[in-house]
Order: C-alpha cells, then structure tokens, then sequence
C-alpha cells in the first residue's frame, strides 16, 4: 500500500475503526476517507453504490458492523443479523465493482462452533453447531467470509477477513447492559467504588474462558495484514478450491494467544479501578460459549507482534472511561 494510496475505513468511529485511523495516520498514511453514519448508511444499497462510484478507493477496512455483547445479541436478533447482512454485502460487492485492490473484512471468534476444539484454528469454520446466543451475528459473518471467498474465486479479488478474539480498549460502549464483559465490569466497579457499595455482581458463573485483545493491537494487526507482500498476503487468501477436502477460506485469526476466567478478568477489573468490596455471580445471566482462545499462529508465524499486556490495555481503557465517560454517567 503506497502511503497515499486512498483507503476507506468503513466504521471509523467504532472501537476498530477509530484504532484503525490511528495505526494508519501513525504509519504515514495521509489520504484516508471516512463517512459518518449520518453522512452515509452502509444498509443502503443505493447510498453505497454512489459512494463507491464517486470516491473509488483502492484500499477497504471493513469495521463497521451492528456489534454487541451477549445480552444485545440475545435481545436484538433481527437487527444483528439483518444490518450486518445488509452492511457487508454492500460495501464487499461495491468494492468488487469499483476495482478495489484488497479489502479486510473483520469479525469475530464467535462465528466459529460453540464446541471446537482449542485453541481454534481458522479450518474449524462450519464443523458444527454454533452458540446460541450470537448465532444471528456469526452466521451473517460466516456469510461474509463466504462472499470474500467466492468473489476471490470467480472475480480474482483479493478480499480477506480477520477474524479478532474479543476485543476491549479505548472508545468502548460502556453501556450497562448492551456491551461486552470489560466495558460492562469497568463502569460496574466503578461506579460501585464511587457509591461505596460493597457488592458487585457479575453475570454468569465465573468459570467460563475468554481471550481478550486490545483495540490498537487489533488495528496493528489489520495494518500488517494490509502492508504485506503480494505472495505473503496471497497465502492468506487460502485455497480458491470450493471442495470440503481443502477446506481453506480467506480468513486469519486475530488474538492475543492467552485467555483467563470470567472470575479472573472481573478481579483484575477490580484491581484496576481500586475497588475493595465483594464479588458476587449471577447465575441466571447466560454464560455463553465455555471457551473460545483462537490459535493466531498464521499471523503470528508472519511476524506481527501484539503491544499490550492485559493489565496495560484495562489501565488505558479504564483512563478512557474516567475521561471521556464519568461526566455524563
Ligand atoms: P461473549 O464473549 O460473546 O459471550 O460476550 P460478552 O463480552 O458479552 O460476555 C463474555 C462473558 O462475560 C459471558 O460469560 C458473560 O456472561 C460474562 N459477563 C459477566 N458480567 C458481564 C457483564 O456485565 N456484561 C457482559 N456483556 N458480560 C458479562
């Protein structure tokens, strides 16, 4: 990618894309384009279309998507599957017709099977049943690593997906309920710290696993897969043979390689906002998948090379959140 080389980032504003925009001024790219939800609705075909035609970019992160955590997936099912549909189709078939020269198109772990075996390698894709809970979201995600696939095939783009492990870091939702787990346990515990309550309750029973990686290391990740050579990123196109027997879709994991308990990640939170009392659990809030740790070795035997510890990501976050969110709580 030539540093002026134009390159859309579709969600710019979200907690990749605003990663994105960063890792992509730092590296010296100076010819970025950018379109608020107001400014462009990525579910309108027709607005899409007009966009694409007018601006051609040569370069598309696509980070804009309906995201949420387990509860928003749970209680908003239509709208996760339908904007993603609608999102992702838009933006992969315009680009195929605009001549894009590489689009990444991100994810998540979960659109791999509830039960695969760990860590999970990119070639688990559709061996089995999916988690419930953020089936709707993971089968419009599978759909999209199916269309990058099948334009690749009959097309020749060269159109990837980066498939990340849970993600956290600055510019989070910190919604109360609609989040993920660390936003959700940084405005918890806080605010419990600021009210001098003794309880925290967390959802679920504790035990289940999760690996967690930091928005910027994300956003380095995608940067790195967009710099690399011709033959390096061909490879991770994988296979353009559609039978089962080389099963090998455009698609790498993004993690961070490790991964801890609910219990575990809920006392570091604690640790990390200065809060004292008691943690309790919440049995009857859904638990979710057991365990998803990723094998990112693809990426990893590439070179790329992850920044941020745990402990740094959630200090950084929890700093974004007494700045940015504290006043409006
Ligand atoms: P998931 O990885 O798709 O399940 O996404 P989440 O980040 O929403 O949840 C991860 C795990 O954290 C699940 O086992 C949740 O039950 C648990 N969890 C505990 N407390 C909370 C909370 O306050 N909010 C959320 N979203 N999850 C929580």
């Amino acid at each position: 990618m030539d540093k002026n080389a134009k390159i859309y980032v579709a969600g710019h504003r979200g907690l990749v894309g605003s990663a994105l925009i960063r890792s992509l001024t730092q590296k010296g790219y100076n010819n970025l384009i950018t379109r608020s939800h107001a400014e462009l609705d990525l579910t309108n075909h027709t607005a899409v279309k007009e966009f694409f035609a007018t601006e051609k970019p040569e370069y598309v992160l696509l980070a804009a998507a309906k995201v949420g955590g387990i509860y928003a997936n749970n209680t908003y099912p239509a709208e996760f599957i339908h904007e993603n549909l609608a999102i992702q189709t838009n933006v992969i078939h315009q680009s195929y017709v605009n001549g894009v020269k590489r689009l990444l198109f991100l994810g998540s772990s979960c659109i791999y099977p509830r039960d695969c075996p760990q860590p999970i390698k990119e070639e688990y894709l559709l061996t089995g049943p999916l988690e419930a809970t953020n089936r709707p979201y993971a089968l419009a995600k599978i759909a999209g690593i199916e269309m990058c696939w099948s334009y690749n095939r009959q097309y020749g783009t060269q159109f990837l997906a980066a498939m990340p492990t849970n993600l956290y870091g600055p510019g989070d939702n910190y919604h109360p309920e609609n989040s993920h787990v660390i936003p959700a346990l940084i405005r918890k515990f806080h605010e419990a710290k600021i009210d001098n309550r003794s309880e925290v309750v967390v959802w679920g029973t504790g035990s289940p696993m999760r690996e967690f990686l930091y928005n910027q290391d994300m956003a380095d990740a995608c940067v790195f897969l967009m710099q690399l050579e011709d033959d390096l990123f061909s490879k991770c196109l994988g296979s353009n043979d559609s039978h089962a027997e080389s099963f090998q879709p455009p698609l790498v994991n993004i993690g961070s390689g490790s991964d801890i308990t609910i219990r575990e990640l809920a006392e570091k939170i604690g640790e990390v906002v200065g809060y004292q009392g008691n943690i309790s659990f919440d049995s009857t809030k859904p638990d979710g998948t057991l365990r998803k740790l990723m094998d990112s070795s693809k990426i990893f035997n590439l070179g790329h090379v992850n920044q941020f510890s745990l402990e740094s990501g959630l200090t950084n976050t929890y700093n974004d959140f007494k700045s940015i969110h504290t006043q409006k709580l």
